[in-house]
């Protein structure tokens, strides 16, 4: 019955069907897994002390009479008067007349449910809800539906309500020992409960059951991936680290490392010591360092003899790897490494390689060769060295800057010679997030600065007055010799109108604002190798304002640049504001990020100022999901991850529950043979990641 089309099971029109089938809504156990998004109370008032003024009201009283009237426009409109048991009177307006009052005498008992004003002394209710009688509507509390015409609340509490029962045959996933124990509601009861609570408690209980399951069902995938490859990944590297030689190695920089670098490099020394190939993932916010960690286990695997790959997502970022990676090898290792037939002393940097898109064919074809011999230790590339004619000699390593922008496809060529994994993120987000998207791999965090750096200084600019400061500002950082990135970030709708907005905007900032200053732009549409090539200019100091959609890559380097002009700012979430503020603030000049507000009126401020309040990107990510929900979080859209109806994000006890419950059942069970029904959601399900 669950799986029965619901033009057999239902009554409605074709339309109807045909919106319910663009929603992905087919089946009858489709519809009743379509959840209210919240609830709402229905409580009749029937005297007016019991009336919130201003609100959605029930009221339960005597329609005396209603007629068509015209108003000064012509146009009709129904007018009648309800009296409440304490003889008040309320005008109600309709803008048509309800098709339920159609045949029914006056005066009636009813119910109607509408925002209540008072208006010149009157109380007034206006367009009202009109119910003849207690139903699913009226009289306790609702559930409240996403609409999307004809499909309505109405229409959709209506169908359910009339279906509900069906939801018995729901079978459960959980295995039973769990529900028991989280004292969990059975998985019938759930879905009746979220659609037709008796009390919002029952509600809630039914979003935290079937919350669990979401949460739970994800970490049962991840985790059995993660253990599957821990299986067969063993790990041909296995190499321990002396720490007296880790030690010399950071004497040779110029910093020293903060401690959660020097935690996350242990973290993963420790890995190579074990069983089962590395697959880590290194969060840290922009500019916590974490490209230094990625060297150093390197330079270590390098040393017993074994070859390290790095992984950027760009051209520019890549060569920027390269001349860091240059500068550290001169340092760690300057004499170079002894290869069997040849010994390049005292030049180490033969030993490391760039290999990306715009290298030389001939290049190329050396370096590979190279490579495959393993005279090449560090490699360096983009997708350009994902191919499969790239060799390696013995790749112990591969690092991928940016982890998220590579494909599922791409992290796989690079795992399959069981090379350890090390990917970095600077994409912070809540612990137990992480936990989620990235369950499969183990997690270092960096969540401090270098230290000395200097705070980026951050102010929102949401009237004309401080506006025109801002420009001055800026002009006068400009002939301090400074450069400025002016971002003006369309909500994602089109490439094309992205551009359009760009070029607008360039024009404004290059004719109006700043015409004796040099003024370029950058957009999506653009190729890549043009985009490289302005980013490459606005490096060398060719120009002083770069204007750009969010297409400035994440991670490049312009030390120079102090200000970060965000233009619509209202319009985005604080990890990718932060995103954006990032690319300032790496150099010992102060910087400064405006933060321009488009829509005045936008309650976008607590937000904004939680921006200027914070430089830490693992706090404004964690506000950001208290704000504006997981859905919103940057990097989660992009994660794959389905969007999920009850799962609560700030629930992180519940969420490492689930996940340690996760654990608890694969351990025993891998293949999930003793646990049908749940084996059978997990396969079914296309893979989230
Ligand atoms: P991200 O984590 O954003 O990739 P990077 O690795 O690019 O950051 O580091 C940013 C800058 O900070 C680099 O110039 C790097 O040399 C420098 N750096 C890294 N670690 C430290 C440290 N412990 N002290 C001072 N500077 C550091
Ligand atoms: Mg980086």
């Amino acid at each position: 019955m669950l799986s029965s089309p619901l033009s057999g099971v239902i009554r409605t029109t074709k339309h109807h069907l045909s919106k319910l089938e663009s929603m992905g809504i087919v089946t009858v156990q489709d519809l009743l897994n379509f959840f209210p998004r919240a609830l709402e109370s229905t409580e009749p008032a029937s005297r007016s002390a019991e009336i919130t003024l201003g609100n959605k009201n029930t009221l339960d009283g005597t329609l005396q009479s209603f007629k068509k009237e015209r108003a000064k426009s012509g146009k009709y409109f129904a007018k009648g008067v309800m009296v409440l048991d304490d003889g008040t009177s309320i005008d109600v307006i309709w803008f048509q007349i309800p098709y339920s009052l159609k045949s029914v005498n006056m005066p009636r008992r009813l119910f109607l449910i509408g925002k209540v004003e008072r208006d010149y002394g009157k109380l007034k209710i206006l367009n009202p809800e009109v119910h003849l009688e207690t139903n699913v509507h009226v009289g306790g509390i609702r559930p409240i539906y996403p609409e999307s015409p004809p499909i309505t609340a109405k229409w959709l509490r209506e169908k359910i309500s009339g279906m509900l029962t069906l939801a018995n045959e729901f079978k459960d996933p959980l295995p039973p020992e769990i529900i028991k124990a989280e004292n969990l509601m059975d998985l019938p009861t759930a879905i009746k409960k979220i659609h037709f609570p008796g009390n919002k408690e029952e509600w809630f209980e039914a979003k935290r059951r079937l919350g669990f399951q979401e949460i739970f069902e994800i970490q049962v995938r991840v985790l059995q991936a993660k253990f599957n490859r821990e299986q067969s990944h063993k790990n041909p590297y296995r190499v321990d680290f002396d720490p007296e030689q880790i030690k010399k190695d950071l004497a040779t920089l110029p910093f020293t490392l903060t401690n959660q670098q020097k935690k996350s490099l242990l973290d993963v020394l420790e890995d190579f010591k074990k069983d089962r190939s590395m697959h880590r993932l290194l969060q840290g916010d922009v500019g916590s360092g974490k490209t230094i960690v990625a060297f150093l286990a390197g330079l270590h695997l390098v040393r017993q003899g074994f070859q390290v790959a790095i992984l950027a997502p760009t051209e520019i970022l890549a060569q920027q790897h390269y001349i860091s990676l240059i500068e550290f090898v001169k340092r760690t290792l300057p004499e170079g490494l002894e290869h069997e037939d040849e010994l390049l002393i005292g030049d180490c940097t033969e030993q490391c390689a760039l290999l990306t898109g715009s290298v030389t064919a001939k290049n190329k074809k050396l370096t590979k060769e190279r490579l495959r011999l393993g005279k090449i230790k560090f490699l360096i590339g983009t997708h350009a060295i994902l191919t499969h004619d790239t060799v390696f000699n013995n790749l112990a390593l591969a690092v991928i800057d940016e982890q998220h922008r590579f494909g599922v496809q791409q992290r796989a060529l690079l795992a399959e010679n069981h090379a350890h994994v090390l990917a970095m993120t600077a994409t912070p987000i809540p612990r137990s997030l992480a936990l989620t998207i990235y369950g499969d791999q183990d997690l270092s965090i960096i969540a401090e600065k270098p230290a000395g750096r200097k705070e980026i200084i951050t102010r929102i600019v949401a009237d004309s007055k401080t506006e025109t400061l801002c420009y001055r500002f800026i002009e006068d950082q400009i002939t301090k010799g400074r450069q400025i990135f002016w971002v003006c970030p369309l909500v994602e709708e089109s490439e094309a109108i992205e551009a359009k907005n760009v070029l607008a905007e360039y024009v404004r900032i290059n004719e109006q604002l700043f015409p004796n200053r040099r003024v370029e732009y950058l957009h999506g549409k653009m190729k890549p190798n043009e985009k490289d090539g302005i980013m490459q200019r606005f490096k060398n100091h060719e120009f002083d304002i770069l204007v750009s959609t969010s297409v400035i890559e994440v991670g490049v380097d312009i030390p120079n640049s102090t200000v970060m002009v965000i233009e619509n700012s209202e319009r985005f979430g604080l990890a990718q504001l932060h995103q954006f503020r990032g690319r300032i603030g790496r150099n010992d000049y102060q910087s400064y990020c405006f933060l321009m507000v488009g829509d005045k009126k936008d309650k976008s401020k607590e937000r904004l100022k939680a921006m200027e309040k914070s430089n830490d990107g693992f706090y404004l990510s964690e506000i950001d999901l208290k704000l504006r929900g997981s859905g919103e979080v940057y990097g989660l859209k992009q994660s794959g991850l389905p969007d999920l109806k009850c799962a609560d994000f700030t629930d992180v006890e519940g969420m490492q529950k689930a996940r340690d419950w996760a654990t608890k059942v694969l351990e025993k069970d891998l293949t999930l043979e003793n646990h049908p029904r749940l084996k059978r959601r997990i396969e079914s399900e296309t893979d989230y990641f």
